[in-house]
């Protein structure tokens, strides 16, 4: 009996066994009937201690303890009598028919055949001579295609290439061509994975299987892996076709080494299936598997390997543009009045999610359902999201304009720096869509994966980290917290180059440890309490010169930086190519304006510029 799995169906047997013994013997102890006109007579004389209803049928026990039972034709005009006798009423709702206690004595019963028969590694359809059903059914019901797919049109993009290969394996195969097997959605939750993997499936015409991947967690030992092994041995079937597994972390988490838990040690099993079940096909098979999690950073590394999920889409949350889109496909299945103004709604929902926004639409067409109207209007939207933004713990999503405001400086300052500074990576994506604890976000690419870095490189991304709190400074003349990550992580540089790189006039290529803790490994220098003050003034002047090159360069470029925070404020995120924009508008109108107020001539103006912008 050391298989978990025998355990725990002999248990399951074993309480099936008592269940089913305990309703025999309630049934069994009904108690004697008592003629109601009695039972009357001894309520009347006060002899009654509690009675139990149950629809018509009345047992009980009287003052001596006996137990009775008797038939009692109107409940209803009894219960006052017992209450004015001080006696406990108890009771039931439904009156138990015999078919309700025949089920209550077959179902143990069947409990048992069905522990029984996978007992004996049967199932049950095998043991009723039909042919065994499988567990996994394609599902076709409920066409879904890209058109129902808003505003995420890069994603798609790559996409298609999928979409083309399942309508036409052949045209790949007769080529040789290396189609990815695996492909990973990751993103906030509601943002869309599941619908997109379904619209794949969708515009090919494929069938479509689903798992969820916290559908095997704490489920019997080995069931796990074995539903994998059956979801592929189905799929294959059906060709050509798409796998999906949802919340693929559960499974897909990084492998617990040494002694797991029982737990982890299931999860271990089901990813092992999962991974020999993935190296097993091969795109002969045309079978795609898809998979969608929201905690890519726990994801086991073997699942990420090249021939397994090596192709990887990130989702974000929409921005006012795509939350447009999606309000739009959601607002043609409902019946909106004709002042209906989507864009405004977009607007107003800064953070909400594809689902939330499907929310939105439906809580507001809820809306002006109780209030009897004939369309939805701007007032049920208007409702319909004071109710959602409510409801929601995200507090982050009823941001004020204040602070978005703020957020946009702050973001518009990073940016502004790192577009400015030469030696730094290039902008990638500027947001203000507030997700988890940060308010907005600067993302920049690295050019290539470097392993070295240069002081100037380092020096800038200080500069780059500072531009935040300068932004805020210089335009709301205030320090807010929302930098508070900015300092850490710059002051983490910044420690680095003293301790570590050792690239401080002052101090030197020497590796120091810092406040105790070593810096640069083992072989850090012990040093003095003069010197810990010496490093400690080298990392705060160091990251004052850059945060002074930032507010410099912020203040000299003050106008971009209002427009960069008016045009983030309005579409909320901006690519490379809209900061490329702003930042040519920006300079044609200083060079008008220049022309116009010092009377200059405006080509001189232009070789000035370009040295200031790119030392
Ligand atoms: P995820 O799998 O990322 O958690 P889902 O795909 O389950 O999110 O999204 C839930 C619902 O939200 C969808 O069925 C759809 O109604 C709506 N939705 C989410 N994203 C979009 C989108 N980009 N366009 C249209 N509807 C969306
Ligand atoms: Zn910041």
């Amino acid at each position: 009996m050391s298989n978990p799995v025998q355990l725990g169906l002999l248990l399951l047997t074993l309480t099936a066994i008592g269940v089913f013994g305990y309703n025999v013997y309630l049934l069994e102890i009904t108690p004697p009937e008592r003629p109601y006109t009695e039972f009357l007579a001894d309520l009347r004389q006060g002899r009654i201690k509690k009675v139990h209803l149950r629809g018509q049928t009345l047992t009980g026990e009287d003052n001596s303890g006996r137990p009775f039972g008797t038939f009692a034709p109107d409940p209803p005009a009894l219960v006052p009598l017992l209450v004015e006798r001080d006696v406990i009423v108890t009771g039931e709702a439904e009156p138990t028919s015999g078919a309700i206690n025949a089920f209550k004595v077959l179902l143990p019963l069947v409990l048992i055949l069905a522990g029984w028969l996978i007992f004996s590694k049967k199932t049950v359809a095998g043991a009723l001579g039909g042919r065994r059903t499988a567990r996994f059914t394609p599902v076709r019901s409920e066409r879904v295609t890209f058109a129902d797919v808003a505003g995420i049109t890069e994603a798609k993009e790559e996409l298609l290439e999928i979409v083309e290969f399942l309508k036409n394996p052949e045209k790949y195969s007769r080529l040789g061509c290396q189609i990815p097997k695996g492909v990973l959605l990751q993103g906030p939750p509601g943002t869309g994975k599941t619908l997109l993997a379904k619209a794949i499936a969708g515009e090919a015409s494929v069938a479509f299987f689903s798992l969820g991947g916290s559908d095997f967690v704490e489920m019997f030992a080995g069931v796990g892996a074995s539903r994998v092994r059956e979801l592929f041995a189905e799929a294959k079937k059906h060709p050509p076709c798409l796998i999906f597994i949802d919340e693929i972390d559960a499974i897909g988490g990084r492998r617990a080494s040494g002694q797991g838990t029982g737990a982890s040690d299931e999860r271990n099993q089901t990813l092992n299936a999962l991974l020999v079940e993935m190296d097993g096909f091969d795109t002969r098979d045309t079978v795609i598997l898809i998979a969608a999690t929201n905690r890519p950073d726990i994801l086991d590394p073997a699942l990420l390997r090249p021939g397994r999920f090596d192709r990887r889409i990130t989702l974000s949350l929409p921005d006012v543009r795509g939350r447009l889109k999606i309000l739009e496909v959601h607002a043609q299945k409902i019946v909106t009045a004709p002042a209906i103004d989507l864009p405004t709604v977009a607007r107003s929902i800064p953070g909400f999610s594809g689902a939330e926004i499907a929310n939105l639409v439906n809580e507001a067409a809820l809306m002006a359902a109780r209030h009897n109207k004939a369309a939805v209007d701007m007032d049920d939207f208007e409702e319909a999201k004071d109710k959602i933004v409510m409801g929601l713990e995200r507090k982050s999503i009823a941001v004020s304009e204040q602070d978005r405001r703020l957020t946009a400086y702050h973001e518009a300052g990073h940016a502004i720096v790192g577009y400015l500074l030469k030696e730094t990576d290039p902008l990638h994506k500027i947001t203000i869509i507030p997700r988890g604890r940060a308010m907005g976000l600067t993302q920049q690419l690295p050019l290539d994966d470097r392993l070295t870095y240069s002081r100037d490189y380092l020096l800038n991304r200080i500069a780059i980290l500072m531009g935040g709190r300068a932004a805020e400074a210089l335009v709301f003349n205030r320090l807010t917290t929302g930098a508070s990550n900015d300092i850490l992580q710059a002051t983490d540089i910044a420690a680095r180059l003293v301790c570590e790189w050792g690239m401080s006039a002052d101090l030197g290529p020497v590796a120091y440890r810092r406040g105790g803790e070593f810096v640069g490994g083992e072989q850090s220098a012990p040093h003095s309490e003069m010197t810990a003050r010496r490093i400690d003034r080298a990392i705060r002047q160091l990251i004052g010169e850059c945060a002074d090159q930032a507010a410099d360069l912020l203040h000299k470029h003050n106008r971009f930086l209002h427009t960069f925070a008016e045009v983030l404020l309005l579409n909320e995120t901006m690519d490379a190519e809209e900061v490329d924009i702003v930042y040519r508008n920006y300079l044609k109108e200083r060079d008008v304006e220049r022309a116009l107020t010092e009377n200059r001539k405006p080509d001189e103006d232009q070789q000035d510029h370009h040295t200031e912008d790119m030392q």
